[in-house]
């Protein structure tokens, strides 16, 4: 299977008339240094130096929401990615954006500028969630524009949050079958943070949002892991890169923030694997084989997985075995 790289470009919408709770307006437009249309061609020309030939390579237009910048200016980025596409030096174009910066006319001009991606920050798909989060949109939007996505045979990637004002569980494994029905290709999961200096951060400090702990977000993560990737919705990310600004010295005020969140979440996923398989197995040392990408998350964030079977086994190894599938597991005991 071909292995995938973005070159990222980040381009935040200026001035965004927005007012998501969780998001800092001024860090996203104020000083970032946001690149020209005319430096595409070095930053692009830069990062392929890095990039084995044989990648699915995309330039990436992340930051905020591409479509809502204005019509010229959005030509003017994807003249100089849609270079790139026509050399085959990259295989296509991505791009973040909101459901109500969606028609047909947009639709045209990616298309045109070989745009293979276009993610939609849904968040949730609960109404009521949406209103207390100030998205600004409701699920119709949300379900417009992924249908025109679709009609344009674009891939579709619908992104969620947890934890949101107003959320649950319960809605967010809700938002999880929406993304599924609404025919996502990929989907990305973050967990809400409260962050310096947003709407949130006055919620939080009046007792009016409570965040979710990180062993919750990690549970209901988890879930719509499953759900997500038993109907073939690839998990592009799962939780937020590690920045300088994500500490509690800098912007984190509260909330699940961990730099190893998909970690802790696979690794909650192989505990449920293994304590199945070993229900009802009696011995005194066990061998685990698993596929050699999963066999760190089999053994658990800081040996978790390993540690709790070490409680009932004298010895544990696992080892790798490619010919296994994702969640496969191959046990010999002693
Ligand atoms: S998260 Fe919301 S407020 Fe922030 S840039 Fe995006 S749309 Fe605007």
């Amino acid at each position: 299977m071909k292995k995938y790289n973005n070159i990222p470009i980040f381009i935040p919408e200026l001035a965004c008339p927005h007012q998501c709770v969780f998001c800092d307006q001024t860090k996203i437009s104020g000083t970032q240094n946001i690149p020209q249309p005319a430096e595409i061609l070095d930053i692009v020309n830069e990062h392929l130096q890095t990039i084995p030939a044989d990648r699915h390579i995309n330039i990436a237009f992340f930051g905020g929401s591409f479509t809502g910048i204005p019509y010229s200016l959005q030509e003017s980025y994807l003249k100089e990615a849609y270079k790139f596409v026509e050399t085959k030096q990259v295989a296509g174009i991505r791009l973040s954006t909101r459901p109500d910066y969606i028609n047909t006319k947009i639709l045209d001009l990616l298309k045109s500028y070989g745009v293979e991606t276009i993610e939609l920050g849904a968040q949730s798909t609960d109404d009521y969630v949406l209103k207390k989060s100030g998205r600004g949109h409701t699920y119709k939007d949300i379900e417009k524009a992924s249908q025109l996505i679709n009609s344009y045979g674009f891939n579709l990637g619908l992104q969620m949050m947890i934890g949101l004002p107003g959320d649950t569980c319960e809605k967010s494994v809700k938002t999880a079958k929406d993304i599924i029905k609404l025919g996502a290709e990929n989907s990305r999961i973050y967990p809400t943070l409260v962050v310096k200096g947003t709407a949130l951060e006055k919620m939080y400090h009046s007792g009016k949002y409570i965040p979710l702990q990180l062993d919750e977000a990690v549970e209901i993560t988890k879930t719509i892991y499953k759900i997500l990737e038993e109907n073939n919705v690839k998990i592009i990310r799962t939780g937020l890169h590690p920045s300088e600004e994500l500490t509690p010295e800098k912007s984190l005020v509260a909330g699940p923030y961990h730099s190893s969140f998909k970690e802790l979440v696979l690794t909650e996923i192989w505990s449920d694997i293994l304590s199945e398989k070993f229900k009802s197995i009696n011995a005194e040392d066990v061998v685990i084989q698993a596929n050699k990408a999963q066999l760190n998350y089999a053994v658990g964030f800081k040996a978790k997985n390993k540690n709790i079977l070490l409680k009932k086994y004298s010895k544990v190894k696992f080892v790798a075995n490619n010919s296994l599938q994702k969640y496969e597991i191959n046990v010999s005991c002693n």
